[in-house]
């Protein structure tokens, strides 16, 4: 069918490369191209011999337009897969503007120095990507991705308004480590030492940092804190989503996590402005994820689920109604499966579906849209097919 770039080369792109390699039929070629060459060879001679998929690597910083468009114009792919960080999403869109190639990414743009992600940035492509005829998909993770297709299927198929959604996130595993995070350190502890937020009545409402907090008793898991956070997804559903009065995001946090992520904060450990240390000017975050555990090395070590997914509340032929869609993901089975634990798998997997969409033309619109914008039926067959399907529930317990 054709070809992929996959920019980036660790814990998600692992697995979203994995799920190319499996789904030859569509992904007959994927070139790896990321800052650090060796994780990209290493992942091509552990895959090569097992798939059809003709595997490619390069050495590149996506930092860099040029280097981007030079290396797109040398493989020439039909959409460009950036699996990088945020920080990397404008270059890569510039990429592919100037080399008229499709592109797909897991999150929106953040400036390194603000830790404040919004969709702005990217949304103000929207003129560049329709004249150049070309799509760009934002958010083809689990959240934002997966909830995103939930929530257009759930306005799709079960309600005539959807007035209420409360995302839930929740990871019910075990690493056995007293500190250490399932993605990437930065990103996830810029994420939830941020104030927390939701949308109600079309205004953000701001909380503290992990200022509300809720019990809920999750299939597969059991009973788990969770905490409300700002989340991105919010902010492009509360506008696709028609008849929204309140939008909410949780994730589930255990007590020592909390308790070691308050100690670092205190001491400064989870600053990003630069200090000077010996001589040397250092980020503190990101000397912290230097000494913290390798996402990538959890996936042998993490035993239990995840259950991720939204409940909705709305009206239906003029009644009442709540529906809860949901996946629970096993951390060993993914671990047996792709070499990753599930938060990796739950991002992975639909970043390989989202590429798929696009490079079949099942989605085909020029400009820059959110994933809700799109059909969701063909996203949620895939989703059964390669590895994560879900669970519907017509009488869900509610979050207050
Ligand atoms: P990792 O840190 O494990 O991987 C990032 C990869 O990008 C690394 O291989 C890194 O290279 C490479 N990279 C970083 N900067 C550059 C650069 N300038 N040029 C080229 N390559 C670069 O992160 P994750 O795999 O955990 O996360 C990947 C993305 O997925 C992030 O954007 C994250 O926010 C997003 N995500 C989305 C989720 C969702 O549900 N939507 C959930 C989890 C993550 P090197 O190997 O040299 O470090």
């Amino acid at each position: 069918m054709g070809k992929c770039m996959i920019i980036g080369c660790g814990g998600v792109a692992s697995v979203a490369i994995h799920k190319c390699c499996q789904n030859s039929e569509v992904f007959e070629g994927i070139m790896i191209a990321s800052r650090t060459k060796s994780k990209c060879d290493a992942l091509k001679e552990k895959l090569q011999p097992t798939t059809k998929t003709v595997i490619e690597t390069a050495q590149v910083n996506a930092d860099n337009v040029d280097e981007l468009i030079a290396l797109i114009n040398s493989y020439k792919p039909d959409v460009v897969l950036n699996l990088a960080l945020p920080y990397q999403d404008l270059t890569i869109m510039d990429a592919c503007l100037a080399t008229k190639t499709h592109y797909v990414d897991t999150a929106n743009y953040e400036p390194l120095d603000t830790a404040k992600f919004e969709y702005k940035w990217q949304w103000a492509y929207r003129e560049k990507f329709e004249q150049a005829g070309i799509t760009a998909l934002l958010g083809s993770g689990f959240d934002p991705g997966v909830t995103g297709v939930f929530s257009a299927y759930a306005m799709k198929h079960e309600f005539d308004e959807i007035n209420y959604i409360d995302i839930l996130d929740c990871n019910g595993g075990d690493h056995g480590y007293p500190f250490a995070t399932n993605f990437n350190p930065e990103i996830n502890i810029r994420e939830v030492s941020a104030k927390g937020s939701y949308i109600e009545d079309g205004k953000w409402v701001e909380t503290e940092p992990m200022e509300i907090k809720r019990v809920y008793n999750f299939k597969g898991v059991g009973e788990k804190d969770m905490y409300l956070l700002h989340h991105e997804e919010l902010e492009s559903l509360a506008l696709n989503i028609k008849g929204i009065k309140r939008i909410r995001f949780f994730m589930t946090f255990g007590q020592s996590y909390l308790t070691h992520l308050k100690c670092l904060e205190n001491v400064g450990m989870t600053s990003i402005e630069p200090i000077m240390y010996e001589g040397k000017e250092i980020v503190p975050l990101q000397f912290l994820k230097a000494v913290l555990p390798d996402p990538a090395s959890l996936g042998p070590r993490t035993v239990g689920k995840t259950n991720i997914g939204c409940i909705f509340r709305g009206k239906k032929d003029g009644k009442d109604k709540n529906y809860y869609l949901y996946n629970i993901c096993d951390h060993q089975e993914c671990y047996k499966e792709v070499g990753s634990q599930a938060i990796s798998y739950t991002t992975g997997v639909p970043a390989m579906i989202g590429a798929m969409m696009i490079m079949t033309g099942t989605w085909k619109k020029a400009g820059v849209y959110n994933i809700e914008e799109f059909d969701p039926d063909q996203f949620m067959e895939a989703l059964n097919k390669w590895g994560l399907p879900w669970e519907e529930d017509f009488d869900p317990t509610l979050v207050d």
